[in-house]
């Protein structure tokens, strides 16, 4: 795993911070306002970063179930996180690290671990001062070297596991010059049959943070459209704050317009005044607009791509949304996309798959759905739909072709059937000896060596790519052979390990055993997202062509 030498938080340097609380509910999207805020302060010429606290007792999200919680999103350092780092990433265009993300499991880990080791020399070891001095110091670590720190506590106000980090932020702010921290609170304002914004809920949950002592600079008004000034007017009076520092953020059909809203609602603005930021910030005809320019890109028409995975969850596929997305701003075309399940498939792949313009199979683990996802790529392969396989999707590829090109009966991975003949798909040979789930997979930034004249070589542009990895398994050098001579080549390799394939004469078929949906971001999107996309316009016009000669 690379190591980086990390900057030291120096209080010298002046980092503001942002604190985000959310209130009512959870999944308001406060991630997404702190993150437009972040965005927009971006473009004014600061360094902006982002920690988001999950008061979860796991380490990591590593091994939560996608269900639950969406994606495991991969940094790269190999960190295994909560979904909201993919948002600041994205929308901040930055690359974080682990150290962005805390939960209670890594703050109890490291105090108790220190306890152990007898770093309390005696001491009764408490939530406060330890488990808090511990949150603050990884905060002022994660912020250094960058102007501003958005902090967002996940969960809402209220909940007993977030108790602590309220406490460290409490403490947090009064310790730090008052200019230099903010805190704002996310809440929903919801409508009243009569069409009325209701704001008690908001009364109510400011009421919660004022009682463990923390007071709000900023609330920020979740509703379906713009606050009303009469609303406005009120939260301010029974919140006690300047009726200027409560804005809306109105539901928009696209997250990345959440910016262009925010600063509509001159949210940032504010944010500069506050922090005294306001002079050194580049004057507003300056700042950097290639977002506005990539998310209002003119589209036309749209594509239907088919997701053939295990989670009717949008979340569950959160990265590769956005990648389908990015690659859309980049060809200017809406993408539309379709949930099939791979469990189904089996029974009524043709109709499903027939609709599509596209096919990507997503990454994942264990059985359950990997005969339908098998079926997707036969399907995609003997049709000449554009394809792109993803991790488990790769595999599955290499699966599909050994079995019904190859002729290795009965060939599958040894992670879904221990009893194979043929285990096309090995365990990697690091992980044999290993126990422990958490954080032992092959995780984070590997380079992949391109073949030129390739496929792939086409898409990257480039000898050599960097992405982010998260398996256990891989191609098994064992059976290199049988593909030697085969229109499916390996275009992309690191060592003995097998990382990219293509497929020679079909119009656009890859996989990669890495995950390039982690590093596509708007403006710069994943090369095999963009690649996919290309295929996919061709074919469809092509359709179109055939069909109206007929
Ligand atoms: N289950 C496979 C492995 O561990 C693929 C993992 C994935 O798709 N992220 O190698």
């Amino acid at each position: 795993m690379p190591t980086e030498t990390k900057a030291q938080y120096d209080p010298s340097l002046g980092n503001k911070f942002i604190f985000v609380t959310g209130g009512v509910m959870s999944g308001l999207g406060k991630g997404i306002t702190a993150a437009s805020t972040g965005r927009l302060l971006k473009n004014a010429g600061f360094e902006v970063t982002a920690v988001k606290i999950d008061p979860y007792l796991n380490v990591d999200a590593g091994t939560m179930n996608p269900y639950q919680h969406g994606e495991v999103y991969v940094l790269k350092d190999g960190g295994e996180v909560d979904l909201d780092l993919g948002n600041y990433e994205r929308f901040l265009g930055i690359d974080m690290t682990s150290d962005h993300n805390i939960t209670t499991g890594k703050t109890y880990q490291q105090v108790i671990e220190a306890e152990r080791a007898g770093d309390y020399l005696g001491k009764t070891v408490q939530i406060i001062p330890h488990i808090t001095d511990d949150i603050k110091r990884r905060i002022r670590e994660a912020a250094a070297g960058t102007d501003v720190c958005i902090v967002e506590v996940g969960g809402t106000v209220g909940d007993i596991e977030s108790m602590p980090y309220l406490e460290a932020l409490r403490q947090f702010a009064h310790e730090e010059p008052e200019e230099n921290v903010l805190l704002v609170h996310v809440t929903l304002v919801p409508h009243s049959k009569n069409g009325e914004q209701k704001t008690k809920p908001t009364q109510h949950s400011v009421k919660e943070v004022r009682s463990i002592g923390l007071q709000p600079d900023i609330i920020v008004g979740r509703c379906d459209e713009e606050l009303y000034p009469e609303t406005k007017d009120k939260i301010a009076l029974f919140c006690d704050i300047p009726t200027e520092a409560v804005f809306s953020n109105p539901d928009v059909e696209d997250v990345y317009h959440v910016p262009l809203v925010v600063e509509e609602e001159g949210l940032d603005q504010y944010v500069l005044e506050r922090f005294d930021m306001a002079g050194e910030a580049l004057p507003a005809g300056e700042r950097a607009n290639e977002w506005r320019e990539v998310v209002t890109t003119e589209k036309d028409g749209s594509v239907d791509v088919a997701l053939v995975g295990k989670y009717d969850l949008e979340d569950a596929y959160m990265s590769i949304h956005e990648s389908l997305k990015h690659a859309g701003f980049e060809l200017g075309v809406d993408v539309n996309v379709q949930w099939v399940d791979a469990d189904e498939m089996a029974d009524h792949h043709t109709e499903r798959l027939e609709q599509a313009d596209g096919i990507v199979v997503p990454g994942g683990f264990g059985m359950r759905g990997t005969d339908g996802k098998i079926e997707a790529i036969k399907y995609a392969r003997e049709n000449d739909v554009p394809f792109l396989g993803l991790c488990l999707g790769f595999q599955m590829a290499v699966v599909e072709y050994a079995r019904n090109v190859l002729g290795l009966e009965g060939a599958h991975s040894a992670e879904m059937d221990e009893e194979t003949p043929h285990p096309v798909i090995d365990i990697l040979p690091e992980q044999y000896e290993v126990e422990d789930m958490g954080g032992t997979m092959r995780l984070g930034e590997h380079i992949t060596v391109i073949e030129p004249e390739t496929l792939a070589y086409d898409l990257y542009a480039d000898t050599s790519c960097t992405e982010r990895h998260r398996h256990r398994y891989e191609v098994n050098p064992e059976y290199f052979e049988h593909f030697a001579d085969e229109p499916l080549v390996f275009s992309g390799t690191a060592g003995n390990r097998m990382e990219i394939l293509e497929l020679e004469g079909h119009p656009f078929f890859l996989g990669t055993q890495y995950h390039p949906e982690y590093t596509s971001r708007p403006g710069n999107p994943s090369p095999p997202f963009v690649g996919l996309l290309e295929a996919v316009l061709e074919r469809t016009q092509t359709v179109a062509m055939s069909d109206t000669q007929v």
